[in-house]
């Protein structure tokens, strides 16, 4: 296994080698599109079984609707329609033949083409909503809340694995109510749950916030995001809840009958976090060694590697491991114990360092007579000895630690790199030599937020959630007219 391009040398270069060697995904024969791999897959599948729970603790139930839109039904809400068209793959044909001028080849069957064409969802509010009309005649029907666990397609022009894919795996919310107050607390409420997961669960300090116009989902009234920082400075959008006030409604036509027998249309959200997180992850813990895993996350949170010279020697090791093993597995904690004879304990703690396993336990035969093991933390690479009797209990602990510990690094990173800044020059020159978030007074208008972008590639990440509430007001360092309130700028995954 060669050593990984360190971040310093070249960050991109470094993700994607990390992403590969550690085995969690890596590009497919089909264009933007990856191969998630088991190891990759099994994060996933972590974070989803998180995830879901939080879905259903809080009142929401899993449903599946189609992968295709017709194009009829895509085209209902226009600002959604215009906003995801320039990546929309679309199904023209549903039949192949033979093409005889060339055998063995295959070519789109002219007869065969589709009355209508089928939108590959890019997202699925048009497809979701026109069957919602169906189910909502009265007040009674409402609210309904539905996640589905789905792919989407989006043609994606630069891709980058996990970040940025024209294929991705994602969750999508979409639900249904009465009100529009209630409709905001639903969409407040899943970006809370949100930065509740990526925060606790994922250990990523995040900022919430509302989008900018311009950074807006096309046919919301409103996006709020979990915005994170990444080791190299650049931000990356970790999740989005948008309000979408009456839009889909009245595209689709879906009106309720009140309390007080008037007739209203339909309040929605929706809400997504995608596969983008596992990138999120890998750009906020991990180091030049490969990946570093919060506990909580880890598919092994410990591994066991026994050092021995002869069968005698390993026999004792076994039966010590196995007993620990038992203890962690009661406690709920995956364990392995790697007893393969195939390959040197050196080249199984480089595999699990670049793997990003929390705890690596060593147990050679001086430490049983002595009682003690050798524990090693992934995320600071520090070592201890320490005691067989406890074992267990003790690594439950630094589990605990490490999760905490990890969070706390990040969150001090995220705050050493947010600058205030109050001019134009001010903010090229943190943009070029520092990156990171910039707080700087908005004037709010798209104009200026445009002409920045386009001369610096910085945009506005979000105005924070807080200083929307707040009262100071300055003015903006830009156009030099008053502002409301600060917002984050960064240039972004
Ligand atoms: P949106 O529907 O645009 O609000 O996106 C929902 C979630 O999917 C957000 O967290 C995005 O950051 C993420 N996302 C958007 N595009 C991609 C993509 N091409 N690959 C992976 N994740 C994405």
């Amino acid at each position: 296994m060669a050593k990984l391009t360190s971040r310093k040398e070249d960050y991109s270069k470094w993700y994607n080698e990390l992403v590969i060697q550690t085995g969690m995904a890596e590009n497919s024969k089909v264009r933007g599109c990856m191969v998630i791999k088991p190891y990759g897959y099994a994060i996933w599948e972590k974070m989803q079984a998180e995830l879901d729970r939080m879905f259903k603790e809080t009142g929401h139930q899993n449903a599946y609707f189609p992968l295709f839109v017709p194009k009829s039904l895509f085209e209902a809400e226009e600002k959604n329609a215009e906003g995801f068209a320039k990546e929309c793959a679309v199904v023209t044909h549903y039949r192949l033949k033979n093409d005889e001028n060339n055998p063995g080849k295959l070519i789109v069957d002219p007869n065969a083409k589709l009355e209508e064409e089928l939108i590959v969802r890019p997202t699925s509010e048009a497809i979701i909503w026109s069957t919602y009309k169906g189910w909502i005649q009265s007040y009674r029907d409402l609210p309904i809340l539905i996640n589905q666990w789905a792919n989407v397609v989006r043609w994606e022009m630069r891709t980058r694995l996990f970040l940025r894919t024209a294929e991705f795996l994602w969750q999508e919310g979409h639900t249904a109510h009465a009100t529009k107050e209630e409709a905001i607390v639903e969409t407040k409420q899943m970006l809370d749950v949100y930065a509740d997961f990526v925060e606790g669960f994922m250990g990523i300090p995040v900022v919430k916030g509302v989008k900018s116009a311009n950074e807006r989902f096309a046919g919301a009234e409103d996006t709020y995001c979990i915005e994170a920082l990444m080791q190299d400075g650049k931000a990356l959008q970790a999740g989005t809840s948008h309000f979408l006030g009456q839009n889909f409604a009245k595209a689709f036509d879906v009106k309720f009958a009140t309390k007080e027998g008037t007739l209203d249309y339909v309040w929605a959200t929706s809400w997504g976090v995608s596969t983008r997180l596992i990138g999120a992850l890998i750009m906020t813990h991990s180091d030049d060694n490969g990946l570093v895993l919060p506990p909580k996350l880890a598919p092994i949170q410990v591994v066991i590697v026994p050092i021995y010279r002869d069968d005698e020697q390993k026999n004792k090791i076994s039966e010590v491991a196995d007993k620990l093993v038992k203890e962690l597995k009661s406690k709920g904690i995956s364990v392995k114990f790697d007893d393969d004879d195939t390959v040197k304990p050196g080249w199984k703690f480089n595999e699990y360092e670049l793997k990003g396993v929390p705890l690596r336990i060593a147990i050679g035969p001086r430490d049983l007579e002595n009682g003690q093991v050798e524990m090693a933390r992934r995320d600071t690479l520090e070592k201890s000895f320490e005691k067989l009797d406890g074992l267990a209990d003790t690594i439950e602990l630094k589990l605990e630690e490490i999760q905490t510990s990890i969070f706390d690094r990040a969150h001090k990173f995220r705050e050493e790199n947010i600058t205030e800044v109050t001019s134009y020059e001010e903010f090229k020159e943190v943009l070029e030599n520092k990156g990171g978030f910039i707080s700087a007074y908005w004037d709010g208008t798209p104009e200026t937020e445009e002409k920045i972008k386009n001369e610096t590639k910085a945009t506005i990440r979000c105005i924070p959630l807080e200083n929307i509430e707040g009262t100071e007001t300055g003015t903006d360092f830009y156009s030099e007219k008053p502002a409301k309130f600060k917002v984050l700028y960064a240039k972004a995954y």
